[in-house]
C-alpha cells in the first residue's frame, strides 16, 4: 500500500478500515462486492488542487466519468468544484447532484444536437469542441435558440504522454482534439460565427500520466497557439489543461498534485499567461486512491499450474485489469497468519480476461474478504451487467459512519424494462 498522507485504507488491529470503519462491518451489512469510498480522501484531493491554485483565477472541473456516483458528485459540488462532462447523461447527473451549470465544461468527440441543446439551455461554462463539424453544429443549435455558445477548441498537441495506448489521447493519430494548424484556422472561423463566443482553449493528453514533462510540452504548444491567435486579435479568457495526472497503484512515482500544478503555473507565468483563468479537469487523481472494491473469496481452486482465488467481483465490476492489464493492489481485509501462496485473483465471469490480479502472494481461505485498493476511479463507472450480474453497491465512509449511496442491483432490476413479444 502507498504511504500517501490521504490514503484512507489502513489496518487497525489486523483489520482493514476505511477511515474509522472496519471493512468487515460494511461487508456484514451491505454484502459484497461493494465499492467503498472515503469522503475525507476525496475532499482532501480536491482541496489540494484548490490550494495549489490559491490566489489565481482558476477552476477545478472534476471529470465525472472517473466516478459518477451522485453522492460523490454532491460532495464535490458542495465543496465548490466544477465538473467536466462527456455526455448528456453526465450533464443530468451533475445537475441532479447540485453542480452549478456555470462551472461545467463539456468535452467529448461526438456530442449530439440534443446534448448540445440541453447543455446550452442549462447554461454551462464552455463546450470543449473537438472538430470543425462540431463547431458548425453548436453554432447552428445556438442560433436556433437565440444564444451564443461559449466554446474552447481542444488542441491535439501531438505529445506522447508515455502511458497506456488506450488512455493516450494527445497523439496525432488519436481521435481526440484538433491539430494545431487546423485549430488556428478554426478559431478565425469561430470568430465570425454569430452563435459562437470564443471562451478559451483546452487540451487533454491522456490518463495515468506519471511524468510532468509531457504536460509542459503540451502547454508550450498551447501557449504558442494562444500567442499567434492573440496577434491576430483572437483573445481567450481561459486555458484548460485537462486532467490525466497519475496516481500510485503500486510503486509508480507520480508527481504530486502540488508539483503538477506548480509546473504548469510556472510555465503559464513564463509565457505571460498566468493571469488568465486556468482550468484543470482531474478525475483519477481526485477519487482513485479514495476507493476500494470489497470482495469475498468464494472458492479456492488449485489449477494444474496456478492457484486461483475465485472472488465474487469480476471484470464486469472492475474492468481495468481486463481492459488495460492494470495492476491493482489486493490486500486481505483481516490479516491471517500462515504460509503465503501465490494466487491469481479471478472473478466468476465466463471469460478468460476475467482476472483482477495475477501472481499475488496471499494467505487466504474461502470466505475471506479481500480489498482491491485504488479502485475509486474507472471502477464502478465502467461496470456493466455482463453475465446478468447486478452492479456492486456503493458506500461513502465519513469518519466512523458510512452511507449507502447506491444499493446493489438485483437481477429483477436488470430486466425490469425488458418485454416479451405478445
Ligand atoms: C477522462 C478525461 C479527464 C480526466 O482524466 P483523469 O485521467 O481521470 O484525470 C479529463 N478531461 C477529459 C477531456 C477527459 O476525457
Amino acid at each position: 500500500m502507498t504511504a500517501q498522507a490521504d490514503h484512507p485504507f489502513v489496518y487497525d488491529g489486523g483489520a482493514l478500515c476505511c477511515e474509522a470503519v472496519p471493512l468487515t462491518q460494511i461487508a456484514a451489512h451491505v454484502g459484497t462486492p461493494t465499492y467503498v469510498y472515503s469522503k475525507r480522501a476525496i475532499l482532501a484531493a480536491y482541496r489540494r488542487y484548490v490550494e495549489a491554485l490559491a490566489g489565481r483565477s482558476a477552476l477545478v472541473c472534476y471529470a465525472v466519468k472517473a466516478n459518477a456516483n451522485l453522492g460523490v458528485l454532491n460532495l464535490l459540488a458542495r465543496a465548490g468544484s466544477g465538473f467536466d462532462i462527456v455526455s448528456g447523461g453526465e450533464l443530468e447527473r451533475a445537475l441532479a447532484a447540485g453542480a452549478a451549470a456555470a462551472r461545467i465544461v463539456f468535452s467529448g468527440v461526438g456530442k449530439t444536437e440534443a446534448e448540445i441543446g440541453a447543455a446550452l439551455a442549462a447554461g454551462i461554462a464552455c463546450f470543449n469542441v473537438e472538430s470543425a463539424a462540431e463547431l458548425e453544429t453548436i453554432d447552428r443549435v445556438a442560433r436556433a435558440a437565440g444564444r451564443r455558445a461559449p466554446i474552447s477548441l481542444r488542441i491535439n498537441p501531438d505529445v506522447d504522454p508515455r502511458t497506456h495506448q488506450y488512455i493516450s489521447t494527445g497523439l496525432k493519430f488519436s481521435k481526440f482534439g484538433i491539430a494545431v494548424p487546423e485549430a488556428e484556422e478554426l478559431y478565425r472561423r469561430a470568430a465570425r460565427l454569430s452563435g459562437i463566443e470564443i471562451a478559451g482553449i483546452d487540451c487533454h493528453i491522456g490518463s495515468q500520466i506519471t511524468s510532468i514533462d509531457p504536460y509542459v510540452e503540451a502547454a508550450e504548444r498551447v501557449f504558442d497557439l494562444v500567442d499567434r491567435l492573440g496577434a491576430q486579435g483572437v483573445g481567450l479568457r481561459h486555458i484548460d489543461f485537462g486532467g490525466g495526472l497519475g496516481i500510485a497503484y503500486r510503486c509508480e512515482i507520480a508527481p504530486s498534485i502540488e508539483q503538477f500544478i506548480a509546473a504548469l503555473l510556472a510555465c503559464a507565468d513564463r509565457r505571460g499567461h498566468g493571469g488568465k483563468t486556468l482550468l484543470f479537469e482531474p478525475g483519477r487523481s481526485i477519487v482513485g486512491n479514495a476507493g476500494a472494491l470489497l470482495t469475498r473469496v468464494q472458492v479456492i481452486k488449485a489449477g494444474a499450474a496456478k492457484n486461483f482465488a475465485i472472488v465474487d467481483a469480476g471484470m464486469n465490476d472492475l474492468l481495468r485489469p481486463a481492459l488495460y492489464e492494470a495492476w491493482m493492489d489486493v490486500q486481505p481485509v483481516v490479516l491471517r497468519t500462515g504460509e503465503k501462496r501465490s494466487f491469481d485473483v479471478v472473478g466468476p465471469v465466463c471469460e478468460s480476461a476475467d482476472w483482477l490480479a495475477r501472481d499475488r502472494s496471499l494467505t487466504v481461505l474461502a470466505g475471506d474478504l479481500l480489498a482491491i485498493l485504488s479502485a475509486g476511479a474507472y471502477g464502478m463507472s465502467m461496470a456493466s451487467n455482463y453475465n446478468s450480474r447486478g452492479r456492486p453497491a456503493e458506500v461513502i465512509v465519513d469518519g466512523d459512519q458510512y452511507h449507502l449511496v447506491r444499493p446493489r442491483e438485483s437481477a429483477a432490476d436488470l430486466y425490469a424494462t425488458e418485454t416479451v413479444l405478445p
